[in-house]
């Protein structure tokens, strides 16, 4: 569709959207109780949304029990239109077409591949014009795409990759050629938060820590990403847990990632091993049969992520954290581990869990990133 349909919201539009896609079936009563706003108000701004396709009504002329006729209640149409999002790791692209409330309708994935500027700009030609090509009829079309990158980003720009060479591509000029699509890009770690958030949890704060070559957190509050001054706000794999430690990309000596991310720890087992090639599953296979490096590998990342933890919640006290990382999906037990070392005085309040999106928490976190966008609201929660 035309850019004619990126059209700014009015604040109260926004509000009551926001209500209307947080509450399921809420009346125009209870929208104009939720929001203080006037009926005559709220019969307004509905009427407007529900031009504009991005509210139902729904129960119309059904009878209640009581025999009265049952409310007209208000619906958020997640089928309205279509997002995009492409999350770029250190070996593949991952790719989903969904509509607005998350509806899966084509998933790709290419792994393993070497990137660099001219396999991806293939690899994104691919993926656009194989989504175009199974694109559904919505009101609005694709409402933008979202690319994810595995490193710090700030105000769209991305700021270094540390895993791969990647922060020199323009990521935005290559996608905006491909397409007339709206184009965002933001660190991966952000946007499996923001998923989590809005599919998972009904959590105001939510963290999510994200581990494969290196270890970064995204953090949530009140539907907001928090990405601090410079956009390192979560990169908690750069905090020192080793004085004089092993020295790591981003120039310091010790940090957390360098001892904790998945990455050492199928390394270390390989070379344990003489193994060429260590993945979660392989390594859990040796776990579960007790084997003694496999323990000792899987109990030095349980200790080291814990210092990272304890640290994450005494800087920001979340409500939940969720773990993204292969390994701990695999071998949920360590969870139950990492839970035992953090009883002190204020982190066994705070929720600590495996992700309920397996490896589509990034994809679907730039869902909502696009919907932040497009219809200016901040708070998405779509659980069901
Ligand atoms: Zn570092």
């Amino acid at each position: 569709m035309e850019n004619s349909n990126y059209t700014r919201r009015t604040p109260n539009e926004s509000l009551c959207l926001e209500f209307i896609m947080n509450n399921k079936d809420l009346s125009r009563a209870e929208l104009s109780t939720m929001t203080g706003l006037t009926k005559a108000t709220i019969s307004v701004i509905v009427k407007k949304l529900l031009e504009d396709h991005l509210v139902l009504e729904t129960g119309i002329g059904v009878s209640s029990n009581a025999g009265g006729r049952k409310p007209i209640n208000l619906q958020y149409n997640g089928k309205a239109g279509l997002s995009i999002s492409i999350d770029v790791g250190y070996n593949y692209i991952n790719a989903l077409l969904s509509y607005l409330d998350g509806e899966e309708i084509s998933i790709l994935q290419k792994k393993p591949i070497a990137l660099n500027e001219e396999t991806i700009k293939k690899h994104f030609s691919e993926i656009i014009e194989s989504f175009n090509e199974s694109l559904p009829q919505t009101y609005y079309g694709v409402i933008g795409i979202v690319v994810a990158v595995h490193g710090p980003v700030y105000d769209g720009n991305i700021i270094f990759t540390p895993h791969y060479n990647l922060d020199r591509i323009p990521f935005r000029k290559i996608t905006e050629e491909l397409s007339d699509y709206p184009v965002y890009l933001e660190n991966e770690a952000n946007l499996s938060a923001l998923g989590e958030y809005t599919f998972t949890s009904e959590s105001s704060s939510l963290i999510s820590i994200n581990m494969h070559s290196g270890i970064g957190a995204g953090i949530v509050q009140n539907g907001l990403l928090q990405v601090g001054s410079h956009g390192f706000a979560g990169e908690i794999g750069h905090q020192i847990v080793m004085i004089n430690g092993k020295k790591c990309l981003c120039g310091n000596h010790g940090c957390l990632e360098m001892y904790a991310a998945n990455k050492v720890c199928f390394e270390k087992f390989a070379q344990a091993k003489s193994m060429d090639y260590v993945n979660a599953i392989i390594l859990r296979e040796y776990y579960q049969n007790h084997d003694p490096d496999a323990i000792q590998v899987v109990q030095e990342n349980i200790r080291y992520l814990s210092v990272g933890i304890n640290n994450l919640i005494a800087h920001y006290d979340p409500e939940v954290i969720v773990l993204n990382s292969s390994l701990y999906r695999e071998i949920p037990e360590m969870i139950q581990q990492l839970k035992q070392i953090l009883q002190n005085r204020f982190s066994n309040k705070v929720i600590v869990r495996n992700t309920l999106l397996n490896e589509k928490s990034t994809l679907l976190g730039g869902l909502v990133l696009n919907l932040q966008h497009f219809l200016d609201v901040k708070q998405i929660k779509l659980t069901d």
